[in-house]
Formats: structure tokens, C-alpha cells, sequence
């Protein structure tokens, strides 16, 4: 298949590129990995007029991790240079672990993370796992620069808050407090598949133990990350302490309050029953995971 005709433009500069971008608009497309634009393109789903090949630019393909453990993640940043860095791994394991269940390495090798958020699948493992993180989603434009959270960022299927102009130029992340436990578990019909249902948490325990702040995002489970409010009043002030009966009440309790909480859609591939009996079974698993890892890093080591 073949796309549709477009014009093509390889600026060697972020100015270059954010020019070219703000002269065309939504006529223009930023093309990073090309994973996702370039097969909607073959299947005519999306027809811009002109595509602005960011991977000239080489302001944008930096990864920093500071010695505390906050991350930038800039546009041109692949899924395997996050999933193969130590240091990402052991500051931000619940990117890592989410980043491995996305495709194939072949697309890990090419695709990159802003283009994944930038595209909004509500399927996706990473605006889940963003969300769940507190991100701070950097966007540019000749206008200048603005910061936004990941909970305001996606705002429906392939929608994003970025406007005609902007560029996602980067990706923060603060370092996760002493006594984080995090995880991520889905369920795909088969390996490197988009999921059928994914579950991320965050669990963090004071040194008494007690649960101070949760939460847990769906992925498939709307048109855009689905966080569980109900599910983290659940977990909050909880102390799950040493008594692995009380902590599996607990873990179910969660994970039931989370499939009464969401509505998913179902998809041709699976039901929305069947969504939402993931969605239980997998954060009973995930909060079991995410609490044991919480303790092994509490100064109390509990669990
Ligand atoms: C076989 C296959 C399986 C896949 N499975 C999964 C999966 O399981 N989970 C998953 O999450 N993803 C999956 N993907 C998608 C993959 O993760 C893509 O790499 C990713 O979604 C898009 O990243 P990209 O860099 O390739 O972006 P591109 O395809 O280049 O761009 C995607 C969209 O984002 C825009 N864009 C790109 N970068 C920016 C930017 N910096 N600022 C603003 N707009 C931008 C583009 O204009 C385009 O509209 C799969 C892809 C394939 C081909």
C-alpha cells in the first residue's frame, strides 16, 4: 500500500521545524518513528498535505536522568533507547516495564515515545503509564513553551491537548519518593499486540507502613487513560503490613472496585464484560506486585 501524495520537508533545526509547522498547521505532520503515521497513512485514515521530518534535528533525540532521578525524554528518544537504559530502569521501573509490552522490537527500535503520546491511542501502554506518573508533558511552538500535565494532555482517541502549531518536544518525569512500589500488567491476544486490557500502578507507604498515595490507570478502558479514583480510595490509608491473607483482601477489594469503576468499550477483539474482568484480575495482581516492591524500598521493609 502506498500513501497518499505529500510534500516533504527535513529541517535541521527545532526553529526549522516549529516554523515549518506553524506555516502549515494541520495541513503538516511531524513524522518521529513513523510506526503509527505511516501505516494510517497507506491505510488513507490520515492524508497531510506535508510532512516535517523531525529526525534532522538533533536537539531532540536527548535522554537525561539526573543523580535524584528526574528524567527528559525528548522527541526523538526511541522505545529502546528508554527500555535498554539502566538508569531509567532503576528510577522509573514502571516506564520500563510498560515500555517492553509495546510491540515488536523491530517498531521499539524506530518508534519513539512522544510520538506514541503525541498519537493518543487510548489502547497504548504509555499515556496510562504517564498518567499514573504525574508527567509533564513540554510543548513547543514558535509561540513559545508550555507545560502539561498528562492528565489534561489526552483528551479522546488520537486527540491530544497539543495545538495545530505545537510540537511534544519532551517528556519530564520527577524522581518517585523513597517507598514507591509500582507495576504494570495487560493482557494481549498475543505477544507485541496492543493490549485487551492494562493496568498501571503506583502504591506509596509511609515508614509506618500505611498507604499515602495510589494510583492505578487503565489502558483500553476508554478513549483516553482511565484513572480509578474509587480504586485508589481503596488503597489509601490502607496498611497492608506482614499478613499475606489481609493483603490479598485488600489487593481484590482494589481490584474490584476498579472493574465497578470503569465502563469500558469493548473492541471487536473482546467484550466489555470480559474488559472489565481483566481489569479486576489484573490490578489485584498489579497492587499485590506494586505493594511488595513499595516495601522493599520503605524504610520500614514491612511486607
Ligand atoms: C505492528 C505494530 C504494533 C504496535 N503495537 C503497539 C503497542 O502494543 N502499544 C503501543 O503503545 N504502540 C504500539 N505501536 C505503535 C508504536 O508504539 C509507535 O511507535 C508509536 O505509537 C508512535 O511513535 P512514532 O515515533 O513511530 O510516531 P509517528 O508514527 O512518527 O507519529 C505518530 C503521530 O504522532 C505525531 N508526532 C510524532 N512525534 C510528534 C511530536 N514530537 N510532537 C507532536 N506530534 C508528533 C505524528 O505527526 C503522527 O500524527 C505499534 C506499531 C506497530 C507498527
Amino acid at each position: 500500500m502506498k500513501p497518499p501524495a505529500f510534500d516533504y520537508e527535513a529541517p535541521t533545526s527545532l526553529a526549522e521545524a516549529l516554523a515549518l509547522k506553524a506555516r502549515h498547521g494541520e495541513d503538516a505532520r511531524f513524522l518521529a518513528g513513523g510506526q503509527s503515521l505511516v501505516p494510517a497513512m497507506n491505510f488513507r485514515l490520515v492524508r497531510p498535505a506535508v510532512l516535517i521530518d523531525l529526525n534532522g534535528v538533533a536537539d531532540l533525540d536527548h535522554l537525561s536522568c539526573s543523580s535524584s532521578g528526574a528524567l527528559g525524554i525528548g522527541a526523538l528518544v526511541r522505545h529502546a533507547r528508554v527500555e535498554s537504559d539502566r538508569e531509567v530502569a532503576r528510577h522509573q521501573p514502571l516506564l520500563v516495564e510498560a515500555i517492553r509490552e509495546v510491540a515488536h522490537p523491530q517498531v521499539r527500535n524506530r518508534g519513539t515515545l512522544c510520538g506514541n503520546l503525541a498519537h493518543a491511542d487510548p489502547a497504548s501502554e504509555l499515556p496510562a503509564v504517564m498518567v499514573a506518573l504525574k508527567a509533564q508533558l513540554h510543548a513547543v511552538s514558535i509561540r513559545g513553551e508550555r507545560s502539561i500535565p498528562a492528565a489534561d494532555f489526552f483528551q479522546g482517541t488520537y486527540t491530544t491537548a497539543l495545538e495545530p502549531d505545537e510540537l511534544l518536544a519532551r517528556v519530564q518525569l520527577e524522581p518517585l519518593p523513597t517507598g514507591t512500589g509500582t507495576a504494570f500488567l495487560e493482557l494481549a491476544r498475543r505477544p507485541g499486540d496492543y493490549a485487551m486490557m492494562g493496568v498501571a500502578v503506583l502504591l506509596q507507604l509511609d515508614a509506618s507502613g500505611a498507604c499515602t498515595d495510589a494510583r492505578v490507570v487503565c489502558c483500553g478502558a476508554g478513549d483516553r487513560p482511565v484513572a480509578s479514583a474509587a480504586t485508589a480510595a481503596v488503597l489509601r490509608a490502607a496498611t497492608p503490613g506482614s499478613d499475606p491473607v489481609a493483603l490479598e483482601a485488600l489487593c481484590e477489594a482494589a481490584g474490584a472496585a476498579l472493574a465497578a469503576s470503569i465502563d469500558p468499550p469493548g473492541t471487536v477483539h473482546v467484550t466489555a464484560d470480559y474488559q472489565r474482568h481483566l481489569a479486576q484480575v489484573l490490578a489485584a495482581r498489579a497492587i499485590a506486585m506494586a505493594f511488595g516492591r513499595a516495601a522493599a524500598h520503605s524504610p520500614r521493609r514491612s511486607i
